[in-house]
């Protein structure tokens, strides 16, 4: 038998019921059945006096007692077996609801036997609905904890139980020394303080008590963040020595002049770290692949900024790439304003570019006049063509694919150093393990001075008292978003409610200007709207969420969040964040229907709780798992059988340090005592991974 044999061949399953445990739990091989882990077990080790159960108990118990009186008892819908059952501490009843004859006969009376099962309380009393029964002390008493595998009603009726389960595991586990092999090596697992790998199999299926299972599940959980991590540390690696960059060795003119005479502000100390660890990777003639993670209003574009003065000082290009034409425009005018006493040449590039400035975009580009490009994938067409591209910067990575960041990489002989910032914070074990091919900056300080968002949840029948507050702020000079859910689907219809929205706003505030942005406007009239509300001169910006991303009105003081219920948590976390830029005191008001689903429920109270993205990506990640939150093509990558990206995080660390320990001082993989974890790795991940081009 090896790991690869299909369990048809195993006693007890055959062909018929290969198939469906493959169709059902994707279990086709021997080590798909070793890795079948047991979602609780049964403890038949010790037996618990009815005395002293407690009520709340939630694991199955064994009792041992006799039972002295068996009824059946008829009522209007059918009938039921009920039997009262007694140890030396007290008495419990026994009820079955499906029986046989059969089975009413073959209940043993006034005899010692040993009873198995969920207690309830009720009442006064503990029952215990359809108890497994068993007369042999032998049987009853087993020194293990059992394993439950997760199963289903479609393979219990085709009589592939857990008891099936059970058996052919511990069948298999006689075997296993010929199947596994140890893959940590020995130094390894001495400082981690952890057990075999052989042992670690026959402990997860059949721990005699809880501290064995703890130690297997520990065990398992640290191999897979282990293996994971080492893919990702050889790609780093691979990468590192693969793709040469372009030094920056100087820090000069445009940088030193623009930070002593036109910053506006003091940085935060986050935003100084920040920029120190861009430093020190543009020094390095390896290309710097850097994510910038930072709230919403955290400050990036500063750091942006003074990141491509220290390109040109070096005599480099830089561009700066985001997602939509709103967003392109916001950058390039703050840019453009914080440069005004300079004479750097800073241009825009978007979609709707006029041929005239392309013209002389295209010529400023390749004979180097041109310092800095803003826009949005517009620069990736090949027309546009740099005389230097030394940094290319990515705003709001998650709406850009890997395909689209490698295309900005072509755009010079020598790859730019890439920095991509975004907003949506990812849960930091995420970050650490997924991008471990980028390194990670956090800024994780607000600059001084902003007061917390506060976030109210208000239903329709509150909506006259959320308008009259909207009123007074207006009144005090603020500036309010009305944001409308509009979500592909069922685009129509949300449509209509944009359009009804809007009527609603304009009745009610008749006084004042409104003014509306959504995706179905051409450019030219979306800009337009924008402006008049940046500019102050409309009161009330009626929107969808094309306004989700980056844009700035550091005057408007509340969001209006209708049918918020809707919204996704990252979402609802960067729409609050258009408010709060100002030193005013903002507002977030989360307008809802009256019915919550449980998730809609968790992720309204979350956003009144904290305005922490971190803590929102975490709540995030537990609603929506990993998977999604990365995208659904990458969600394989953190298909981990044992391993929680959410509590595991220790693990998981420890196994990042632990990698990073191993290639500082056999990047190869060649010492003798590395060998298993090698052979293990290729075999395991080779093909995965396409980057582990190491034996
Ligand atoms: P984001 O990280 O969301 O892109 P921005 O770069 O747009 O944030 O910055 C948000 C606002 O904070 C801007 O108005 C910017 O001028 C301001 N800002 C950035 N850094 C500081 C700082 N160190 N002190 C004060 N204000 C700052
Ligand atoms: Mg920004």
């Amino acid at each position: 038998m090896a790991l690869e044999t299909s369990i048809e061949f195993l006693k007890g399953i055959g062909t018929e019921r290969a198939k469906l445990i493959r169709n059902v739990l994707g279990i086709s091989t021997v080590e798909d059945l070793l890795t079948f882990y047991p979602i609780r077990y049964i403890d038949k080790s010790k037996i618990h006096k009815i005395g002293n159960i407690a009520k709340d108990t939630e694991t199955d118990i064994q009792l041992k007692g006799k039972i002295t009186d068996i009824q059946e008892v008829v009522y209007e819908k059918g009938k039921r077996l009920s039997a009262k059952f007694r140890d030396e501490t007290g008495t419990m009843d026994l009820v079955w609801f499906r029986y046989t004859n059969w089975m009413k006969e073959a209940i043993p009376l006034n005899q010692e036997i040993f009873i198995f099962g969920k207690v309830n309380f009720f009442n006064g009393n503990f029952s215990m609905p359809h108890p497994e029964i068993e007369v042999d002390e032998k049987k009853a008493l087993q020194g293990t904890l059992l394993p439950v595998y997760p199963g289903s009603e479609k393979l219990t009726k085709r009589g592939i139980t857990n008891k099936l389960f059970q058996t052919v595991i511990f069948n298999l586990l006689k075997d296993l020394p010929n199947l596994i092999q140890e893959n940590l090596p020995d130094y390894l697992m001495k400082s981690m303080k952890l057990i075999g790998r052989l042992n670690s199999f026959y402990f997860i299926h059949f721990p005699k008590d809880l501290k064995q299972f703890d130690e297997a599940n520990r065990r398992l959980k640290f191999e897979e963040a282990f293996f994971f991590q080492l893919g990702y540390g050889l790609k780093k690696l691979h990468q590192k020595t693969k793709s040469f960059g372009n030094p920056f060795p100087i820090v000069g003119e445009y940088f030193t002049n623009f930070y002593e005479n036109n910053l506006p502000f003091e940085l935060t100390n986050a935003q100084k770290r920040v920029l120190k660890e861009i430093r020190i990777d543009m020094k390095r003639s390896t290309q710097m692949n850097r994510l910038l993670q930072g709230d919403v209003g955290s400050g990036k574009t500063m750091v942006a900024l003074l990141t491509m003065l220290i390109a040109m000082d070096n005599g480099f290009q830089s561009c700066l790439m985001a997602p939509t034409e709103i967003l392109a425009q916001q950058h390039f005018n703050s840019i453009k304003e914080l440069l005004q006493n300079t004479n750097i040449n800073v241009r825009l590039l978007t979609g709707s570019s006029k041929t005239a400035e392309r013209k002389i975009i295209h010529e400023e580009l390749e004979n180097g006049q041109l310092s800095i490009l803003i826009g949005t994938h517009a620069l990736l067409e090949d027309k546009v063509k740099f005389q230097n591209l030394g940094l290319a910067i990515i705003d709001e990575q998650h709406r850009f694919g890997v395909a689209q960041r490698a295309k900005l990489w072509a755009k010079n002989n020598i790859p730019p150093h890439i920095l991509v910032m975004t907003a949506t914070p990812i849960p930091r074990t995420l970050a650490m393990s997924f991008y471990s091919d980028l390194d990670v900056s956090v800024i994780d300080e607000m600059p001084v001075g902003r007061k917390p968002i506060i976030t109210a949840h208000r239903r329709e029948k509150d909506r006259l008292s959320v308008y009259n507050f909207c009123r007074e702020e207006i009144e005090k000079g603020r500036q309010i978003y009305f944001v409308y859910p509009l979500i592909e689907e069922s685009e129509t219809l949300d449509y209509k409610n944009l359009m009804e929205g809007l009527e609603s706003v304009m009745n009610f505030f008749k006084s004042y200007n409104v003014t509306m942005v959504h995706g179905r406007m051409k450019p030219a009239e979306k800009d337009a709207n924008m402006q008049y509300f940046a500019s102050g001169q409309a009161q009330i910006m009626v929107a969808t969420t094309v306004i989700e991303v980056g844009v700035n009105v550091p005057n408007a003081s509340v969001m209006v969040i209708e049918s918020s219920e809707r919204f996704g948590l990252s979402q609802l976390h960067q729409l609050r964040g258009r408010v709060g830029r100002g030193a005013e005191q903002s507002y977030c008001i989360l307008m809802t229907g009256d019915k919550l689903s449980k998730e809609s429920r968790t992720r309204i109270k979350t956003m009144v709780a904290t305005t922490d993205g971190f803590k929102i990506s975490e709540v995030d990640m537990e609603l929506r798992g990993p998977g999604d939150i990365l995208g659904t093509q990458q969600s394989g990558v953190v298909d981990f059988k044992k391993l929680s990206l959410i509590e595991d995080s220790a693990i998981i660390k420890a196994s990042k340090l632990a990698v990073e320990k191993i290639l500082e001082q056999d990047a190869l993989l060649t010492r003798p005592d590395n060998q298993m974890m090698k052979q293990y790795y290729i075999k395991q991940y080779k093909g995965k991974n396409k980057w582990s081009q190491i034996s």
